[in-house]
Formats: C-alpha cells, structure tokens, sequence
C-alpha cells in the first residue's frame, strides 16, 4: 500500500491545500494530512480544530485522513508507513525553503521521498496567512476556504474584531 503524507501548518486549510490534497488522493492508496505543531509560534486556531477542519473538508475523499504531529515530520511518516511526503509549489519563492526540507527529511529518513506539486493556477496567490488577513479586516473568504469551515472562520475573527471595538 502507497501511504503519503501531506504536511503543513494548515491555519486554516484553504482552496489550496485542498487542491492538493485531492489530487494526492487520487495517485496514492492512502493520504495522512498531517498538521503540524510548532511549540514556537502560537497559531490563530489550535491544533484540534485545524485537524478538524481538514477531517470536514476532505468527507468526500474515503482513503483521507488527517491528524496532529507533534513531533519530526521524517519520524512521522516512518511511524504511519509512508514512503512519500507530497508538497505544493506555489511560486519560486516557497522553492529555497522546501528544497531545503526536502534534504533535511531526506537525510532523517533516506527512505522517504518528497514530491512536489505545482498549485494549480487559480490558487496560486492563497496563503493561510492570506486569508487570516482577509478575515481579520472582515473580508469575505469564501473563495479561498472550503465551504465546511467557512462559518468557523468568520466566527473566529468576528469574535477577534468584537473583543477589539
Ligand atoms: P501556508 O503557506 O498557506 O501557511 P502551510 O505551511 O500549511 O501553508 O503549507 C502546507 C503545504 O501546502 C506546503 O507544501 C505549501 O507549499 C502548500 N500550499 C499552501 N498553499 C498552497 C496553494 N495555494 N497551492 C499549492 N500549495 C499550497
């Protein structure tokens, strides 16, 4: 069985994300969405509810599932039997810093691979941080997250404005 998985921060899943998390589902037996946690930075939603929100947007997709990785991403895929990590490329800019991931997984764990790819053309610009900023000024991002977890992520940030006022 072809296990990947698919990393990422994921405040929030976006049109992107899911982009290619669907077209990964379709070449892989199985697809671990895997949300990362980084003790350094303190995301706009927790853990839980990014892994949620990825569980709710991919309910069409039977051989998806996602959940939290605490810890090395190389240590994660050995653990859940994945020989592939799949990426999205955006732009020349996210290549230095996934070239250098790559590497580094790829020295962790020799048996795992890292595919890359391309966004698709309509998702280029998206970004988490896009649309944290979008909401955050109230702006709609209807386009740019999955209808699932649109409410929530309205929600979250009428409540940041309200606290603001
Ligand atoms: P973001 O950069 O949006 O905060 P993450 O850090 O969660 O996203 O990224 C997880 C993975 O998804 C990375 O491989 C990233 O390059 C990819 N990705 C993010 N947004 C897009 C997009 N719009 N199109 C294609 N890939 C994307």
């Amino acid at each position: 069985m072809r296990i990947a998985v698919c990393p990422g921060s994921f405040d929030p899943v976006t049109m992107g994300h899911l982009d290619i998390i669907r077209r990964a589902s379709s070449l892989f037996d199985k697809v671990i969405v895997a949300v990362t946690v980084n003790p350094n930075k303190t995301p706009t939603f927790p853990a839980e509810q990014r892994v949620e929100f990825v569980q709710r947007s991919v309910r069409d997709l039977p051989n998806v599932e996602a959940c939290c990785c605490e810890g090395l991403i190389a240590e994660f895929a050995r653990e859940k039997g994945a020989s592939v990590l799949v990426k999205g490329l955006r732009a020349v800019t996210d290549f230095e810093y996934e070239f250098q991931m790559a590497l580094i997984n790829k020295k962790l764990n020799p048996e795992l691979e890292t595919m890359f790819m391309t966004t698709n053309s309509a998702y280029m610009y998206l970004s988490s941080s896009a649309v944290r900023q979008v909401a955050g000024f109230g702006g709609d991002v209807a386009d740019f997250v999955p209808a699932e977890i649109l409410p929530d992520v309205m929600e979250r940030f009428a409540h940041e404005r309200s606290d603001v006022v």
